[in-house]
Formats: structure tokens, C-alpha cells, sequence
């Protein structure tokens, strides 16, 4: 990638795509973000208000819009955690639907290429272990993860059909459970739940018995996968996710060796239509892209530990 490049990150306020803005400027990227701040939030681009080569441009993408000429168009805009997309449900299919199609139409209009981030919840709950790309997945089209799960398999057919009909270089990452800094504290995902109680010496709500299970990747690795998948020409759906899997007991029980915290497990209800077991098969990323994941869940609960105390510490200030 050249230096005077320009890239558009819809939702680049949000966890991954701010993440997302830090790799491309230190690639010598100019970077416009557009971001509605629904669940994007500035703090997470707070840094980057005096870089010249940063611009950001409050805006729903479900209504059209047009950065100016770009070279390559990102597209992480949309609610992403269970409590997120719940509460924003009919929000989460228009920027799936609407917001996918603005998108594309800017990478159309100026040639740009394309990468759009998709999701493990492709895969719904599902029949075949670990999950492999080519598996087309077992999703509930009318329960209450459907909203994100069905504007995000949208996301990929639109994205599909933008390459077919309208040849735009485009690519999907499948994204699984990702954590780290800058996930907001009350977004209610497994990590920043844990964290926080830990935190604040409250009991860790596990929901279920803790067997289903799930596995987590650090977002610095999250980000390698991504840039690489960026500068490559493949087209077809790439899972970017570590592979080593926990249950959520386990995961519990990591958060509390890493915080030192006396908290006790609570277990609360399962949700409706709660996955059983998420775990990406990575040979193709490892493949075509030359990645793997490589911090472990410890050491990135350990790199996570500064910036929950901080957000745990300023909520507590403002109540
Ligand atoms: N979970 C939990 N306690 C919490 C939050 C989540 O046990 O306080 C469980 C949740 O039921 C799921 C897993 O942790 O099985 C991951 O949930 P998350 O909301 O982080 O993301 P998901 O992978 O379900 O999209």
C-alpha cells in the first residue's frame, strides 16, 4: 500500500475499526472515518484529532453517503455485542442492508477496493466443529440473534453480488470473538462483563453451566489478520479468529487469575439461541495470509488489565 492513499472505515469509531485507523496511519494511509456514535464512541478516536492525515465525519451510513475519492473502503459500521444489536435491532439490519449498500456504492463509484467485516455468528449455532468457510451454517432467521445474524450473512451476499454484477475488488473477514482495550465496559460481552465485575469485586455472572464455549482473540492479532487479508486478492469469506478454545467457566476462571480478584461465579440464565461452541478453522488464513494468532488469552487479559481499571475507575467517578 502507497503512502498517499486514501481509506474510508465506516464505524471506525467503534472497538475494531478505531483499532483498524491506528494500523492504516502507521501504514502511511490518510483515513476518513464515518461513524453515527450509536455505539462508536470518540474517546476511542480521541487521539487521533490533531494527525492531519485523520478526518472524521459524523454519519448514519444508512442513509448514502460520499467521503470524496478513496482507495479502499472498510466496512465495520454496525452494533456488534448481543446487548448492542438487541437493543438497536431494526438499526442492525438497516446498516446490514442500507449500510452495506452505501458502502459498496462508494467503492463502485471510485474503483476502490473493498473489506467488509463479517462474523462467526454466519455460522449461527453450529453442526459442524470447528468452523471451516465453506460450512454455510446453522442460523435461527427469527429469533432474537437473527438481526445480526441475517444482516450480516446480507452483508456477504450483497458483497458477493457487488463483485459479480459490478466487479468491485471486494473481501470478507469472518470475525470471531475478538477483546482488548477499548471495548466499552457495558457493551455486556463475556470479557468486559468479566473484567468489570472482577474489577469491582462483584460475582461473575456466568450464563448457563459455562460449558458452551467460545475463542478469543487478541485484537492487535485481529488487526495483522485484517491488514494482511487487505492486501490480498482473495474474494471468498477468510475466518480471522484464534483457535484455541475455552468454555466460559474457563474463561472466567482466566479473568480471575489475571485480575487477582476474589469475585465469585454467579450462573444466570442462558440466552435464547446461545451457540454451543465457536471455534474458527484458520488453515485458510494460515494459508493464503501467513497468520496466526499469537498472544494467548493471559497475556491479553494481561494487556487488556490497564484500560478496564481506567473504565471501571471513571464509571465508578461519575456515579
Ligand atoms: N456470557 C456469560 N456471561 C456474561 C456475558 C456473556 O456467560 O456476562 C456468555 C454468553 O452467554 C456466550 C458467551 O459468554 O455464551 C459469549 O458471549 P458474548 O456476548 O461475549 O458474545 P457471543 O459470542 O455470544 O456473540
Amino acid at each position: 500500500m502507497s503512502q498517499s492513499k486514501r481509506a474510508v472505515v465506516t464505524g471506525g469509531a467503534g472497538f475494531l475499526g478505531s483499532h483498524l485507523c491506528d494500523a492504516l496511519l502507521v501504514e502511511g494511509w490518510n483515513v476518513v472515518v464515518v461513524d453515527s456514535l450509536l455505539t462508536g464512541r470518540l474517546s476511542n478516536i480521541e487521539h487521533l484529532r490533531n494527525e492531519p492525515r485523520f478526518e472524521f465525519i459524523e454519519k448514519n451510513i444508512c442513509d448514502p453517503f460520499d467521503p470524496g475519492p478513496v482507495d479502499y473502503v472498510f466496512h465495520f459500521a454496525s452494533p456488534a455485542s448481543p446487548v448492542d444489536y438487541a437493543t438497536h435491532g431494526i438499526h442492525t439490519l438497516k446498516v446490514g442492508s442500507f449500510g452495506t449498500f452505501h458502502a459498496l456504492g462508494v467503492a463502485k463509484k471510485y474503483s476502490a477496493k473493498y473489506l467488509v467485516s463479517s462474523t462467526s455468528e454466519c455460522y449461527g449455532d453450529p453442526l459442524e466443529h470447528p468452523q471451516k468457510e465453506t460450512y454455510w451454517g446453522h442460523v435461527n432467521p427469527i429469533g432474537p440473534r437473527s438481526v445480526y445474524d441475517e444482516a450480516k450473512r446480507f452483508t456477504e451476499a450483497v458483497t458477493m453480488a457487488y463483485r459479480r454484477y459490478h466487479n468491485v475488488d471486494t473481501r470478507i473477514a469472518r470475525i470471531f470473538n475478538t477483546y482488548g482495550p477499548r471495548m466499552q465496559l457495558n457493551d455486556g460481552r463475556v470479557i468486559p462483563n468479566f473484567m468489570k465485575q472482577a474489577l469491582r469485586g462483584d460475582d461473575l455472572t456466568v450464563y448457563g453451566d459455562g460449558s458452551q464455549t467460545r475463542s478469543f482473540c487478541y485484537v492487535s492479532d485481529e488487526i495483522d489478520g485484517f491488514m494482511r487479508l487487505a492486501k490480498s486478492d482473495e474474494h471468498l469469506p477468510v475466518n480471522i479468529g484464534n483457535p484455541t478454545e475455552f468454555t466460559i467457566l474457563e474463561c472466567a476462571q482466566q479473568v480471575l487469575k489475571v485480575t487477582g480478584s476474589k469475585s465469585k461465579i454467579r450462573y444466570e440464565p442462558l440466552p435464547q439461541d446461545d451457540p454451543k461452541q465457536r471455534r474458527p478453522n484458520i488453515s485458510k488464513a494460515r494459508q493464503l495470509l501467513g497468520w496466526e494468532p499469537k498472544i494467548d488469552i493471559e497475556t491479553g487479559l494481561g494487556l487488556s488489565l490497564d484500560y478496564f481499571r481506567k473504565a471501571v475507575a471513571e464509571e465508578a467517578a461519575v456515579k
